[in-house]
């Protein structure tokens, strides 16, 4: 079998053509844009190329960013302040701060102080609450986006068997929340887990979110398994070149699944496509303005 390939980019693009048209009418019904505030610290150059394609994109979905950069050394009461400041701001509907922050910020205490009806992350302990009890709120962006390719793929989830393999704040346990809320039997396993090649073959659909260059094998998939990569691993590709790679051994994999998507091009382009969707909701209930159900 040679796997469909679940084409994350032409989903995503397609999404962020759906936000761009709901953006313009917000911005006639509010008479302003929907604004994003994206926090920086310091000059990890990955952070910043992250936080560029995010302001690149809210510019062209016809949404405002606000660019906050702080320097490396800045105090943990400067960042609650600033934070602080951007909850109180009406024409700021949502409020990023690019993690990873440098270890004199508790990183804990700054995404609390996010108001958590504008923390469009969905890391806020209030979210991460919302997503468990099944109330609505903001969801982390890249688990979003995976369960929308399953749900484009396979439609109607309910009574499929998931393994998601990692359990991070950020992807793994609230994809498994999604995946529980959309009636799959969810297992979640780890860097303990017993035998995962045997667990992972148990499952119809595979959710990826380790960190381990290409460490899900072929002959771990069920044949006819629908697989989800979210890992972005640069491995060294020889003659003093990189290129990235999942965490699912792509070639076999894609020999056995009925589904896979590609690294890169699967899930990446979802991230920020999702962060827009997730701005623009937050801007129609932070003016009061409403949408149509199932328009974002
Ligand atoms: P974390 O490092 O926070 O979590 C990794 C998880 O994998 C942990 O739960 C860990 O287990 C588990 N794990 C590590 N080694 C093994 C192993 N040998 N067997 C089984 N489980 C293992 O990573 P993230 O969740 O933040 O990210 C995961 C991957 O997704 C990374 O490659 C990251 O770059 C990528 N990513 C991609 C995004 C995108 O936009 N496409 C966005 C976010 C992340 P334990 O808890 O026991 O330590």
């Amino acid at each position: 079998m040679s796997a469909a390939i679940i084409d994350g980019k032409a989903f995503a693009a397609g999404l962020r053509g759906k936000v761009a048209s709901q953006a313009a009418s917000f911005a006639r019904a509010a008479g302003r844009p929907a604004g994003l505030a994206v926090v920086i610290v310091g000059e990890d150059p990955a952070s910043h190329v992250y936080v560029r394609s995010k302001h690149k994109a809210m510019a062209e979905a016809g949404m405002k960013s606000f660019d906050h950069r702080l320097p490396a050394d800045v105090g943990q009461d400067d960042l609650v302040a600033l934070v602080q400041q951007l909850n109180a701001d009406p024409v700021v509907d949502g409020i990023l701060v690019q993690l990873p922050l440098p270890p004199q910020i508790d990183e804990q205490a700054i995404i609390a102080t996010i108001d958590p009806d504008k923390d469009v992350d969905g890391f806020h302990v209030v979210n991460a609450g919302r997503l468990a009890v099944g109330l609505h709120g903001f969801v982390p962006c890249t688990p979003l986006g995976c369960l929308m390719l399953l749900k484009e793929r396979l439609g109607d989830l309910s009574g499929l068997d998931a393994v998601v393999v990692g359990r991070s704040n950020i992807v793994g346990k609230p994809m498994a929340a999604l995946l529980t809320a959309e009636n799959c039997t969810v297992t979640i396993a780890h860097s303990r887990t017993r035998d995962l090649a045997a667990v992972v073959r148990r499952a119809d659909i595979v959710v990826a979110a380790v960190g381990r260059p290409e460490m899900i094998r072929g002959d771990w998939i069920k044949p006819g398994a629908t697989v989800i990569d979210v890992g972005i691993n640069r491995i060294d590709a020889g003659e003093g070149k990189t290129r990235l790679v999942g965490d699912a051994a792509f070639g076999e994999a894609s020999q056995v699944a009925a589904a896979i998507t590609p690294v890169p091009g699967g899930v990446g382009p979802m991230t920020i496509a999702v962060l827009l969707r997730n701005t623009l909701v937050a801007a129609h209930r932070n003016a009061g303005v409403g949408y149509e159900k199932g328009a974002l």
